[in-house]
């Protein structure tokens, strides 16, 4: 049987985090490693998905649910602006294949690309 992400273990109570938002399938926690004044990660509560690719493919409504909360986090956290990213594959900087996205926000610089 393969282990929990870190990001399951944090919904489950295992592991310490600050969770900032959530919806019925959706949870926002602050980045351990923030990029920007503002980091949060926002992620399925499902660990079936690992990339934005398969969770597009196979439940379009949970990726918009997604991308509605990072949109509530940024309206409540910063001027409203921000950068949504997806890192996808070992190769551009994933390391958690449990679908995540980065909700950077506040004080980027124009070259900044998390
Ligand atoms: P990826 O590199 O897969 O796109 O992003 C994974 C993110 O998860 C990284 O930005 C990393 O800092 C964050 N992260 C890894 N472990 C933890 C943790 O235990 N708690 C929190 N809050 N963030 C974590």
């Amino acid at each position: 049987m393969s282990e929990s992400s870190v990001f399951t273990r944090i919904l489950n109570g295992e592991i310490p985090a600050d969770i900032v938002a959530e919806t019925e399938n959706v949870f926002a926690i602050r980045d351990i490693a923030p990029q920007a004044p503002v980091h949060v990660l926002v992620i399925p509560k499902t660990a079936q998905y690992r990339n934005v690719v398969e969770l597009a493919t196979a439940d379009p409504a949970l990726l918009a649910e997604l991308v509605g909360l990072a949109n509530a986090v940024a309206a409540d956290q910063t001027d409203g602006d921000f950068r949504l990213v997806f890192n996808t594959g070992a190769g551009a900087g994933q390391t958690v294949f449990h679908v995540h996205a980065h909700v950077l926000a506040g004080g980027l610089s124009e070259s900044s690309t998390h």
